[in-house]
């Protein structure tokens, strides 16, 4: 089927909002010794930039996991493909997220987390579609708030694509014109 990107979120919008963020947590975490975790590969981008402004001594891990589903939904089954490089036992922990949809993944990744006997465990996720949501789970720091339509950009992929998108796009499908 044919496809369009359109722009949702413009590139000055997310970085706007990215430095927002930043100040909040930085605010937020000011003393404290922060783990910054970011899931791969949707959060890259977004951390990567979020970080940077970011004034305080802290520590980056990656965790890379997947959620088995039919497609476009996921079931909560989640497989850790890897974990955490760093001992995460009396750490504070930031969890950096693309997109938080129906909620299913992040729960059990926060569980998991947790059950590694953390001080704390806080979200923080560039996007948020809370009309999907399945599970109880909230966002700490959130970007933006949207619609429930498939997004791209910002680390973000349709079919592995369109991840390195420096802004935030709704991929719309057309049917096929002879
Ligand atoms: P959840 O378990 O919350 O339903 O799924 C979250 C994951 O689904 C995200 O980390 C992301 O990989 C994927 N996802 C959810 N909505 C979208 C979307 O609109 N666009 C893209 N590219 N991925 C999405």
């Amino acid at each position: 089927m044919d496809y369009t990107i359109e722009t949702l979120i413009p590139r000055e919008a997310v970085e706007k909002r990215i430095k927002e963020l930043a100040s909040e947590i930085e605010k937020d975490y000011k003393g404290r010794e922060v783990i910054v975790l970011g899931l791969l590969k949707g959060s890259v981008i977004f951390m990567s930039d979020l970080i940077k402004e970011i004034d305080i001594p802290l520590v980056i891990d990656f965790m890379s996991v997947s959620s088995y589903g039919n497609g476009t939904d996921s079931t909560g089954v989640v497989k850790i493909l890897k974990d955490t490089d760093f001992e995460l036992k009396g750490k504070e922990i930031l969890i950096i997220e693309d997109i938080i949809d129906t909620g299913l993944t992040l729960k059990y990744v926060r569980e998991f987390i947790e059950s590694k006997g953390t001080k704390s465990v806080a979200i923080c996720t560039l996007l948020d579609k809370p009309s999907r949501r399945k599970v109880d789970i909230k966002g700490d720091y959130v970007g933006f708030e949207i619609p429930d339509e498939f997004v791209v950009g910002y680390g973000l992929d349709y079919a592995q694509k369109y991840r390195n998108l420096p802004y935030i796009g709704v991929v719309e499908f057309h049917e096929d014109e002879e």
